[in-house]
């Protein structure tokens, strides 16, 4: 009892562990990385900076894993494991989002919010287990025909920094839950919650090698998963340019990826919007995570009758947000790090450049400190439809308004950019809700509201350069596995 408790205070004072087969393990480099605290921008802990060695135990233990205990594991049981992970995450949601705050820098909703989604994913997947099932096929007489969904095997999965919980739950609840096992390298930024995560699965019952976490650089242990052939399937979430180099790895060795990479989703408002409804949704849709999240409502497309008042009242709006230190639990908290904030400055001083007007900006609080990430929310009008503002990911809190004139132009609008993940959709008039939603070419439309609330149970991915593959809901499943086809003849 006395050895688990120096492990475990060892662990959470100044320095994590990979976790392998259920143990804390070190790197084999030695070299560790510091855990950066985006509200002051000072160092607190440290984390392994794994090599390829490392990423290869991991992979070695989750076929071992899969090989001799996880493949015996029906599906009932997997699920009652999830349950059981869930109810652990649950209970512990607070330490988790203390963690999931000091390193990313999330205000305490938030955090606290990804927590409670995390939970629920587990438990929605929990419940998915033993729903999964194949087919039979009519065929000709004299064969049975049936596919069976077997797990790809070892998936590997690669997280970003900025929902390190909810797309660890999405992604690993549903590799889980289809009985593959999982190896995973969280972003640099953002590791401490998934390692303990993944002590929590351990002390439910999880067998040793199912879960394992890796962690280091992107382009050292990241590079490393994309070209491991023990990898059976990889999950990425990330920007289009890592997107496509993992890709080409994968592709080497033809093995299945799915891609979330991203957006530039549009809110489009009609003259006949309840606008009491679509104002709040709107600014929460690109404040929601300082804007650092894929499916931002960044781009803002107003029909011209109605284009000054909103920008008018949104105006109002936004220049009473504020930003501060993750605890004050305020509007808005940092960006991640600084060339994240680097990257918004880039952006807002090419706008500057473009003469593109800027509508209003939130307030920094004093309680700031200069060494922090911060960046004020700004409303930009008038972004014309080719500026980068209207075409890339600024992954800041950073709104692109523009007019449309009509239902066709705010298609060709909405559509014009190289990505297709989300878009909301304000307009009483029901035809209209369903042309928009057919017009619109992304993985997710949203007719008077924003995102549902996060949904787990709604399938998620891009169109175009957003990606491709579905995570979330039961979809997610079946990507997650292989259909095997078997036909019997039997006279
Ligand atoms: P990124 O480089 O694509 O990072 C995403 C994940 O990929 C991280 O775990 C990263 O690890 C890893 N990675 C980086 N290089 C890799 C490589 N060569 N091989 C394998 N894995 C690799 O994203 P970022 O630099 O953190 O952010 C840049 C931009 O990407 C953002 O501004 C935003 O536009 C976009 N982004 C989008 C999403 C999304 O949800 N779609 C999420 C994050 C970022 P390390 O971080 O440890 O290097
Ligand atoms: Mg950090």
């Amino acid at each position: 009892m006395r050895a688990f408790f120096m492990v475990r205070m060892e662990e959470n004072a100044g320095m994590q562990l990979n976790y392998i087969a259920n143990t804390s393990t070190p790197g084999s480099s030695g070299r560790t990385i510091p855990v950066i605290d985006p509200s002051d921008g000072q160092p607190f802990d440290e984390i392994q900076r794994s090599n390829s060695a490392d990423l290869d135990s991991a992979v070695q233990a989750a076929r071992q894993c899969l090989d001799t205990v996880w493949s015996k594991v029906n599906a009932a049981e997997r699920g009652r494991l999830l349950m059981r992970l869930s109810a652990s995450i649950t209970a512990h949601a607070d330490e988790l989002a203390a963690l999931e705050q000091r390193d990313c820098g999330k205000p305490t909703r938030q955090a606290r919010a990804d927590a409670t989604a995390l939970a629920r994913y587990f438990e929605f997947y929990a419940g998915a287990c033993d729903k999964l099932h194949g087919e039979t096929i009519p065929f000709l007489d004299g064969y049975s025909v049936l596919t069976w969904r077997e797990p790809h095997g070892v998936t590997g999965h690669i997280i970003p920094w900025n929902y390190p919980m909810q797309i660890f739950g999405r992604s690993v609840g549903g590799a889980l839950a289809a009985g593959n096992v999982c190896v995973v390298k969280p972003a640099e930024d953002a590791c401490l919650s998934l390692i303990r995560v993944a002590q929590l699965a351990a002390e439910v019952g999880f067998p040793a090698g199912a879960l394992n976490i890796v962690t280091g650089y992107g382009h050292e242990v990241g590079d490393a998963l994309a070209r491991h052939p023990g990898i059976d399937h990889i999950s990425f979430t990330g920007s289009p340019r890592v997107g496509t180099l993992i890709q080409q790895a994968a592709a080497e060795r033809h093995c299945p990826v799915t891609l979330e990479l991203g957006g530039k989703s549009p809110q489009i408002v009609f003259a006949d919007a309840d606008l009491d409804a679509a104002i709040p949704a709107i600014l929460n849709a690109i404040v929601q995570n300082a804007g650092q999240t894929c499916s931002a409502g960044s781009r803002l497309l107003v029909e011209q009758a109605i284009y000054e008042p909103l920008l008018q009242r949104l105006g109002e709006a936004f220049s009473k947000l504020r930003v501060g230190p993750a605890a004050m639990d305020l509007d808005l908290g940092p960006l991640i790090r600084q060339s994240q904030q680097q990257r918004v400055w880039d952006f807002l001083s090419d706008a500057q450049v473009a003469g593109i007007p800027m509508v209003a900006q939130g307030q920094i609080v004093d309680e700031a400190p200069d060494t922090g990430f911060y960046q004020a929310p700004t409303l930009l009008r008038d972004v014309p439809v080719d500026h980068r503002l209207a075409q890339e990911e600024v992954f800041g809190p950073v709104l692109a308004a523009m007019a449309f004139r009509d239902e066709a132009h705010a298609i060709e609008l909405a559509n014009a950019t190289p990505f297709g993940l989300v878009a909301g959709v304000w307009t009483r008039d029901g035809g209209r809700q369903f042309r928009m939603a057919r017009g619109i070419r992304s993985g997710q439309v949203f007719i008077n509201n924003y995102g549902a609330a996060g949904g787990v149970e709604l399938p998620f991915g891009g169109f175009k350069s957003s990606g491709h593959g579905r995570e979330k809901g039961f979809e997610a499943l079946y990507g997650f596995t292989a259909l095997k086809t078997v036909a019997i003849r039997h006279g």
